[in-house]
This record gives C-alpha cells, structure tokens and sequence, in this order.
C-alpha cells in the first residue's frame, strides 16, 4: 500500500513532528559517525523550505526508560547545527510544559531537537498517554527513521493515530519504493544472497525470498547447516544443529517450487576463529579440526557470475568473517559484482552494509537499506507497526 509522502503532505507554515533516527555512536560528547544525522537532512531541509516548524524526536542507546546524560542528544542538536548551517535549538525534554514552550518560542522555519525519548519507560511501551503528549507538539507527523519501523514504540508508531496526516519521510519513501519492489513486484531474474552467522535468524527471510526469488545464493557462517544436511564434513565451522531441520526443509522447498539455491563448493579454512589463524584453500569437505570462515575463489566465481546475470539482487549478510582481513575476499567479491551488476540491487542488514562500504562499492548499490531489524521484517512480508501507522496515499 502506497503511503502519503513528505512532498505531498501540506506542511507550509505547521509544525511538524519528525521521527528521525539519531542513534549515532558517541564517544562520550563525541560523535564518531554522523551518517545518521546527514541521512535525515533532505527530510529536514525540504521541511524548511516549507516555512514549517520542525519537531525532531529520537532514540540513542538503551537508556532503559530512564534519563541519562550518557544517552543525551545534546551534542546531536550541535551537530545538526553545523550540518544545517543554522542553529537547532535543544529541549531537554520530552513532553510537558518545556516542550511545549520550545514548540511555541518556534517561528517559521526554525528546527527544534527533544531530547531522547527512551528517557521515558512509557516509549517503549507505546503508551497511549505518551503518545498523545509527543502528538500535541505538532499539527502532522513524519516518520523518517526506517531503523525502528519494525517496533511499536509511542514515537514510531503509536504518535500516529492522533494526527489526520502521517507521512512518510524521503528516507523511508525510498525503503518503501525498492524493498516494496523486492516485495510486490520483483524483475526477473530475481537473485537472493544470504549471509551472515546463524541459519535461525534468517530462516523466515530465506522462507519469504524462496518464494519470491529465481536463486538463492547462500553463504557464510550458515552456509555449513546447509552443507551438512548435505552430508558434507564441515570440521569445526559453524553449525546452527538446532536448525537442521529447517535447513533440510528449506532446501526440499527450493526443489519443490522449482527454484535454486547455490551453496558452497569451496572454501578458506583454518584452525582456529581468530584474525592471525593463517588461512588455507579448502574443497567442499572441510577436514577435522579446520573451520569454514569464507567462501573460496571457485564459489566466489560461481556467485559473481550469477549475480552478473541478475534484473534483480537484494543481498543481506557477509560470505565469511570480513572483519579478518585474511577472510574477506569473498564477502568482498560479492560485494563489487553486486556494484557491477546492471540491475536493481538493494542491500540490507548491518553487516553487509558494512562490507559494501568497506568494498568502497556503496555509492554503485541502488539502494542501502539504513534497517537491518527492519529491511529483514520487511522482506519476510510482515507488517510493520511504524510504516502501518502512516496515512495511505
Ligand atoms: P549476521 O548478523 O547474521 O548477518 O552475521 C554477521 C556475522 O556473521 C559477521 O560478524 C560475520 O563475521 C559472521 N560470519 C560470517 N561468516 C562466518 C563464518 N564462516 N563463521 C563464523 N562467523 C561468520
């Protein structure tokens, strides 16, 4: 279902609350990685040229319900500011009379940062009275943090039924626009690559993009279930043995529905999980004592042709420990051809952000997915409470 934007909501001259997502890493006062706070700048700016007066709210940290200075926005607002070039003005508060005073010391334009709202357990909670509260400081709504869509907290969701319009920001309309078209209406060939640790956390994700890929490329930590339900040794490496069931299922599934999923079929291997292990070339077996830690040059061929074939790809999760220099070649190689790749490609999930921009390949990837919890959710197909919450279109 298509939701109403920022564009196109009437926002000239009204205050305006906007869910952003400022959890940035701090290094006690220090930021140590803006990102956050340059992506929600278009929402803000466009807001701005509209004469609005603009409420942000937002998490940072887990500060438990509670206030703490350690988890204050306070050096965000400064930030914000340089970014602006204008200066944001700080509440430290939430809710309540303060609020309100900053809200109507506001004139055209003006940007206003409240102070964290996980400082109220209530939050969390999605309670009504609380949401009611943060509603009575703006005439709409804007969501514009994709990262916390999937929880129904007061802020992300529950603030929205007190507002007759609720939109999504330009962050979030362009979730919504590729990982709707992964969702709805995939380009065929569609091909899936999934990584990462463990089989069980993405057992629904590899579910829902079985049904709706062409391939299945797997690889990483949980490549070796995979294999072993094969019959294949996988020595030390990983193995998710609650889930080998699953993993026996998904692949009858994949032969089911006449769809192909690609494991493995060599690997870089040593003895130990560690950074300094040297690392060895392994065929499809892995012997005694050694353990899988990335995918090997003939499966790194494999994938990388494959992924050149593809309309389509929506990568989540590393093909090995790219954080070990000695095995990140895989994770590596998928990255640059999924850069290469001629058609749509959207990567989601933390860690294979991480590599793409390690790989130097983010700025050549349609769309990066800012949601890991979130982007994985909306694959699967579920619904979620902060995108749910805002007004159709
Ligand atoms: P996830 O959060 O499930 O996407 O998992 C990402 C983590 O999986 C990264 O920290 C990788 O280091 C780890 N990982 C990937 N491949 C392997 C492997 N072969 N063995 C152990 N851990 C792995």
């Amino acid at each position: 279902m298509a939701k109403l934007t920022v564009d196109s909501l009437d926002s000239k001259g009204k205050k305006i609350l906007v869910r952003v997502d400022f959890n940035v890493p701090l290094d006690g006062d220090r930021i140590t990685d803006d990102t956050r706070i340059r992506a929600a700048l278009p929402t803000i700016q466009h807001l701005m040229g509209q004469g609005a007066r603009t409420i942000l709210m937002s998490h940072l940290g887990r500060p438990k319900g509670e206030p703490n200075p350690k988890y204050s926005l306070a050096p965000v607002a400064a930030r914000l500011s340089e970014l602006l070039g204008k200066k944001v003005a700080f509440c430290p508060k939430v809710i309540g009379p303060q609020a309100q005073e900053a809200v109507a010391a506001m004139t055209a334009g003006d940007v206003l940062l409240l102070e964290n709202v996980r400082f109220h357990a209530e939050e969390e909670k999605n309670d009504p009275t609380f949401s009611k509260e943060l509603a009575s400081l703006g005439d709409a709504f804007v969501s514009d943090a994709f990262g916390t869509v999937h929880r129904a907290h007061a802020s992300t969701a529950g603030v929205a039924q007190y507002f007759k319009q609720a939109a999504a920001g330009f962050l979030i309309a362009k979730e919504l626009q590729f990982l709707g078209m992964a969702l709805d209406n995939p380009k065929s060939p569609y091909l899936a690559i999934v990584g990462g640790a463990k089989v069980g956390d993405k057992i629904t994700v590899i579910n829902s993009l079985l049904q709706r890929a062409d391939t299945l490329l797997i690889g990483g930590g949980m490549a070796y279930t995979f294999l072993k339900v094969q019959g294949h040794t996988i020595g030390t490496s990983l193995l998710d043995a609650p889930n080998l069931g699953l993993a026996e299922e998904l692949l009858a599934t994949s032969k089911r529905l006449n769809k192909r999923i690609l494991l493995p079929s060599d690997h870089v291997v040593a003895g130990a999980f560690s950074a300094e292990a040297p690392a060895e070339a392994c065929g499809i077996d892995i012997p005694d004592g050694k353990m899988g830690l990335d995918i090997g040059p003939e499966t790194s061929k494999r994938y990388q042709d494959e992924i050149a074939k593809a309309a389509m790809v929506v990568w989540n999760g590393p093909m090995g420990v790219f954080e070990f220099p000695a095995f990140k070649k895989g994770t590596f190689a998928v990255a640059e051809a999924v850069a290469a790749c001629k058609g749509v490609t959207i990567v989601g999930g933390g860690d294979s952000v991480a590599a793409a921009n390690q790989a130097g390949v983010s700025d050549r990837i349609s769309h990066i997915s800012t949601g890991g919890g979130a982007s994985l959710e909306f694959l699967e197909g579920k619904k979620l409470p902060g995108i749910e919450a805002l007004t159709n279109a």
